[in-house]
């Protein structure tokens, strides 16, 4: 969401006749757009301030923008402690940067969160770097987990018209983009009138040309089986469901306000790999969350197993002022939750290992992103699946081509191969 939001604001820049620089000491204005899930995030940013509005001290007519959603949560601290920064946009704001380039801006900080989401009036896919389009179906979510700060900051679930998604999707060059990432918070729960997201999967698979459509991110609870369904069913659906389970314990996804259980996730993840043949799944989890014991991450590694999910993000639990979360007391220290993290990630190594032994001898149809950093000769590309591929090249490929790779290995998290 935050890299369509960057391209917006960049769109809008474009407009008055900017263009995107490659010398900052050349710029005009520096634009950070921002994020606030986690803490890192946000302390990266403040870095790049104190660096920035340093260089703002040597060439004062310089400009910088703090844009997005840590610049909402932090807005009066920030411009406090950054008194350099020129304008703050919150995410519901961003059509401000207009009136600021008109001069007719004459409020510092702009954090309203309005019911705007349609932006593709003025959006223009100069800005994305590869074939990958983003399109947003909705913006917010309702589900306030409680370590969570997005509801607070992205504010309610609103859909967008399906005409004006599907308008949006046909405007892209088919050429440039091969690949469609449907996004919202949640996207299980759109609902615009009576077209739910399933629904909605349909009229974009016959209204549109696109072969290879994604979604991010879905919400366990509201994963349905007409979705599974749907996508086992549609073409244009690639078989990956990203589905983020945070925690393999009860106790914990209580706490997380989460509203599934470990059962009702397994048995959804049953249903996926019944229905979609050769499915990939891929999660997110949160490590030390407040009262997780050392019994609760154990379930956490054993649903690892249990799924066998190609692909994890994983995170140690971040404080975030604000939460209902940040009301409970932590019960870890930093340097426990460090271990347990990289426990996670060498156990999901592991697995992740041993589910792509599974694919060996298969078929996949990839898409070239690259060229392997190991070995020019050969292309990198992602799958189906959203597995990434290396491949020996050969001349008559490119970059952003579809072609067939027969798997033949596996080299850590990613697979290896030969062009059929
Ligand atoms: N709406 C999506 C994604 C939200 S943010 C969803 O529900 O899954 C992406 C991921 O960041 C989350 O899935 C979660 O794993 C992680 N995250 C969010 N808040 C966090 C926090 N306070 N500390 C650590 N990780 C967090
Ligand atoms: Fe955050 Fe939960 Fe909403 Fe995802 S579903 S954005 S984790 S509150």
């Amino acid at each position: 969401m935050n890299i369509y939001d960057a391209n917006l604001v960049a769109t809008i820049f474009q407009h008055y006749g900017f263009e995107k620089s490659t010398n900052i000491h050349e710029s005009e204005f520096i634009i950070l757009q921002t994020c606030s899930v986690r803490k890192h995030a946000e302390d990266r940013i403040r870095n790049k301030l104190v660096h920035y509005t340093a260089l703002k001290k040597k060439k004062p007519d310089l400009k910088i923008i703090l844009s997005g959603c840590l610049a909402q949560h932090k807005a009066i601290e920030l411009a406090k402690e950054f008194q350099e920064i020129d304008l703050i946009v919150g995410t519901g704001e961003y059509l401000k940067i207009k009136n600021f380039l008109e001069n007719r801006c004459n409020k510092k900080i702009n954090i309203e969160l309005d019911d705007k989401i349609d932006y593709s009036d003025l959006y223009s896919e100069q800005f994305y770097s590869d074939s990958n389009a983003y399109i947003p179906i909705m913006r917010g979510c309702n589900n306030f987990c409680s370590y969570c700060i997005v509801p607070y900051l992205r504010g309610r679930e609103r859909s967008r018209k399906p005409q004006d998604i599907i308008n949006e999707i046909n405007k892209l060059n088919p050429n440039k983009f091969k690949e469609i990432t449907l996004l919202g918070q949640n996207v299980n729960s759109y609902m615009y009138g009576n077209i739910d997201f399933p629904e909605l999967l349909r009229l974009i698979d016959e209204n549109t040309d696109f072969k290879r459509i994604r979604f991010l991110t879905s919400h366990p609870k509201d994963i349905s089986i007409r979705l599974i369904e749907q996508i086992a069913k549609l073409n244009s659906l690639c078989e990956h469901i990203h589905l983020p389970v945070q925690s393999g314990s009860n106790k914990i996804l209580k706490l997380m306000n989460r509203n599934y259980t470990r059962e009702s996730y397994i048995e959804k993840i049953r249903l996926a790999k019944e229905i979609i043949d050769k499915v990939s799944l891929s999660t997110d989890i949160i490590v030390g969350f407040p009262g997780e014991d050392e019994d609760d991450f154990k379930e956490t590694l054993e649903l690892l197993d249990i799924v066998g999910f190609e692909d994890a993000f994983m995170y140690k639990y971040s404080k975030r002022e604000g939460t209902a979360a940040a009301l409970i007391e932590e019960t870890l220290t930093e340097e426990e939750k460090v271990k347990r993290l990289n426990k996670l990630i060498k156990y999901q190594l592991g697995i992740s290992n041993k589910v792509l032994h599974n694919r060996i001898g298969d078929i996949m149809e990839v898409l070239i992103e690259g060229r392997s950093k190991k070995n020019e000769n050969e292309f990198l590309g992602r799958s189906r699946e959203n597995i990434m591929v290396v491949f020996p090249s050969n001349n008559k490929l490119k970059m952003y081509d579809i072609c067939n790779v027969k798997i033949t290995g596996v080299s850590g998290k990613t697979l290896r191969g030969e062009l059929i």
